[in-house]
């Protein structure tokens, strides 16, 4: 019989390495506390059309790579449904602010998400058909605030601290602004003029896009078109004053508050209800996929998902790449656990629990060892996964004196039983 495996593009989490995973996830529901946002916790999978209208039948995550399936009724008060694998969350939080009626309080909705997301997508480093996002969304009625530029900015220093509590040191934040879609439909025409003398001279794909959708060309990677694409029109010069002045503003508070920068051109986003400001934040030790995340501006979703106007912007960072970024970089030591405890002879196993069990109940990281381990093999276990080892036997038993060995300074001493917790919690070689 063949051996079952994880599906293609999904993996297993194991530890040591959970534990980054958890320490991730800690830092951002800390610094989310920070400024004031609350979880939310939306469904896995939701109605198709959703995904169709909130994230886009022309993207490349809807038109090929969503996990999708006809869910057959089970009664006669059922319908049949179509139903889809979340590819992101902005749409389900949208759908869930509009259905709570959350623009109602009046109050700017700031809410985060941490979970499971499915694409089906070319698996490699970086890139997976499950994978995790941490993000944000901050949303309400234009009355609450919601698109004053001061949000974005405000998102974006999160985002900034964030990285930094992290430990991810060397990132980049890439600005731009889309405008309205008028401004956007502008630029499209702009653009397609500046490429029909320009386009034959590039890739196949920018020659298809020049014709189909010409923004996307801002997004060929290849080497070769990059001088090309350097000359064309930018988006900023298609922008009407009033997203100007609010692209001016956000990167005036950005300035002011000392997050850093830069703009870049060619980040656009293609779907009618993105607006104004868009960024990603980069880092080089990823490789091809290097972008840690990304997000914007959203100002027209809630009606494309028949909600009330609901400006708003958001973020979602891939969690997996965070990781990959967090163990290149090289920063991380294996947390050791306190103690370990060696029972001398399988008899005193019982004593071992009982202790292991009142230190454990003290706050210590504590293995319980075997006594039917030889010594040596107890000193060679213990010495793996704790920073010190503390042997027992008839004799300490009925003493209460306990012999502990410090790995990291190799001395070794007697500690009475009373005293044992506080020994074991200080720092080793202290
Ligand atoms: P990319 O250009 O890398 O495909 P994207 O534009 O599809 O990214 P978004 O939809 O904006 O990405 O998602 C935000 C973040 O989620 C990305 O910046 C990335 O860190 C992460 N992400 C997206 N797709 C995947 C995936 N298949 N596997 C792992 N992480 C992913
Ligand atoms: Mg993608």
């Amino acid at each position: 019989m063949s051996t079952l495996k994880a599906v293609r593009g999904t993996r297993d989490l194991l530890p040591p390495e959970t534990a980054l995973w958890n320490r991730i996830e800690a830092t951002a529901r800390t610094v989310f506390a920070r400024y004031n946002f609350g979880e939310i916790r939306t469904p896995i999978f939701e109605d198709t059309a959703l995904f169709a209208r909130g994230v886009g039948e022309e993207t490349d995550i809807v038109s090929k790579e969503m996990y999708t399936w006809e869910d057959r009724a089970r009664a006669q008060s059922e319908k049949t449904q179509t139903l889809t694998l979340r590819p992101e969350n902005t749409a389900g939080v949208v759908r869930a602010y509009i259905e709570h009626k959350l623009g109602e309080t009046g109050q700017l909705q700031k809410l985060y998400y941490i979970g499971p997301q499915f694409r089906r997508e070319r698996p490699q480093k970086g890139r997976y058909r499950q994978f995790s996002q941490i993000g944000a969304e901050v949303i309400g009625p234009p009355s609450s605030g919601s698109e004053s530029p001061l949000r974005d900015a405000e998102v974006l220093d999160m985002l900034a601290s964030l990285l930094d509590e992290l430990g991810i040191s060397g990132w980049t934040l890439h600005i731009n602004s889309v405008g309205s879609s008028a401004d956007r439909a502008r630029y499209n025409e702009t653009l397609r003029a500046a490429l029909i003398p320009l386009a034959p001279q590039m890739c196949v794909d920018c020659q298809r896009r020049a014709v189909t959708n010409p923004l996307r060309v801002l997004d060929c990677k290849i080497p070769e078109d990059q001088p090309i694409i350097e000359t064309l029109p930018k988006i900023v010069d298609s922008l009407d004053e009033e997203s100007k002045n609010h692209f001016a503003a956000v990167t005036a508070a950005l300035d002011m508050a000392g997050v850093p920068y830069t703009r870049n051109h060619r980040l656009v986003r293609g779907l009618d209800y993105y607006t104004r400001t868009t960024f990603e934040f980069t880092h080089g030790g990823l490789g091809a996929q290097n972008a840690l995340l990304g997000g914007g501006r959203y100002d027209g979703l809630s009606e494309a998902i028949g909600g009330p106007k609901a400006p708003g912007i958001g973020f979602a960072m891939g969690e997996d790449r965070l990781v990959l970024t967090l163990q290149a970089l090289d920063t991380l030591v294996a947390e050791k656990g306190h103690a370990y405890i060696a029972p001398l002879g399988e008899g005193m196993n019982p004593a071992a629990l009982a202790l292991a069990r009142e230190l454990r109940r003290a706050g210590l990281t504590v293995e319980l060892g075997e006594g039917s381990f030889r010594l040596k093999k107890s000193f060679e276990t213990a010495e793996k996964v704790s920073r010190r080892i503390v042997i027992l036997g008839e004799d300490e038993l009925a003493s209460g004196i306990l012999t502990v060995k410090d790995f990291a300074t190799g001395t070794q001493t007697k500690v009475p039983r009373a005293e044992l917790a506080a020994v074991l919690a200080a720092p080793a070689n202290a």
